[in-house]
């Protein structure tokens, strides 16, 4: 019995040796793995290595989950080679929801809200299911092509009007829109206020993405002051709304090399630009392409919206 107990205590001592080299292995094995993924991502060559900016959305996704956004349930895919794969969906691009003033310079940014509403009253007949640009994000890296005829609304800049003319009409049709906005004009004249800003982020309409703190050309500016603007914007705003930030748009669709990494560093899971398309690559979810619906209405926008799918 003695002998029995014996062994059983070397056995026990063996077995925790083994349990202790064991963990210590993992985590060394763990560690290499976070740091050689930071020296991909620093080194710029994320653009070209989907299993690095799947690593991250994954871990991105994670953080999503953790504070449970009821829109971003999807698991990304476990494929790691992501090439060739694309999804087609309209975004489209929208500034102003109002009539042009006279003294306007830029008419070509006004849309006036009848018109939207005609837009709209078109998505809704076409069958199509508007989507927040964080969850398009998430299925453009996925490379998965959608079953539903998804179509995402995306507004720039984050003028007072878009309170005004466009929730009140994203409400009446049951419609979502993921507004960018400028972190340092809020509260200002023409601007939303940071009040209504967090009335539309709870109302299951209105998704908020970053669209720096100042709207500056990006390519002007050096690294620190990039990394504020795409960054710093991305957590002020996470700080107002007390939800994730998740998507980003580049001020007048400006960029160099620099702005994608940073981009990608800052724990974005996609940025669009101002190219126009509709078709998304899996492994560069940093140029997302978007569409003018500019003033078509009625037919001619329904036409217009079933040639770009
Ligand atoms: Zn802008």
């Amino acid at each position: 019995m003695l002998v029995i107990t014996r062994s059983a205590k070397i056995l026990a001592l063996k077995l925790t040796i083994f349990i202790i080299v064991a963990s210590g292995l993992l985590w060394s094995a763990d560690y290499y793995a976070r740091t050689r993924n930071i020296d991909v991502i620093e080194s710029g060559a994320f653009l070209s290595s989907a299993t690095s900016t799947q690593e991250m959305a994954a871990q991105t996704m994670a953080g999503i989950e953790a504070v449970n956004s009821p829109d971003l349930s999807l698991a990304l895919a476990s494929s790691s080679d992501l090439h060739d794969q694309s999804l087609t969906a309209p975004i489209l691009m929208y500034h102003y929801i109002s009539a042009p003033t006279a003294i306007t310079s830029l008419p070509g940014l006004y849309l006036d809200p009848v018109i939207f509403e005609s837009q709209l009253q078109e998505i809704v007949k076409g069958g199509y299911e508007t989507v927040f640009m964080s969850r398009l994000a998430v299925e453009i890296r996925n490379g998965a092509d959608l079953k539903n005829k998804a179509i995402t609304l995306t507004f720039d800049d984050g003028y007072e009007d878009f309170y005004l003319n466009a929730y009140p009409l994203l409400k009446k049709y049951n419609l979502k829109g993921t507004l960018y906005i400028i972190v340092n004009a809020l509260d200002k004249p023409g601007y939303i206020t940071s009040e209504q800003l967090k009335e539309m982020a709870v109302s299951g309409h209105v998704e908020i993405g970053s669209h720096t703190y100042n709207h500056p050309d990006l390519r002007t500016k050096d690294k620190a002051a990039q990394y504020y603007e795409i960054k710093g914007s991305k957590d002020t705003l996470e700080d107002i709304l007390q939800k994730p930030v998740l998507t980003f748009a580049y001020p007048y669709g400006y960029h160099n090399d620099m702005t994608l990494k940073i981009t990608a560093e800052a724990g974005y899971l996609g940025a669009i630009s101002v190219i126009p398309g509709t078709k998304h690559e899996a492994d560069n979810p940093w140029l997302i392409t978007r569409l003018r619906p500019g003033n078509r209405s009625g037919e001619e926008f329904a036409k217009w919206l079933n040639f770009g799918k």
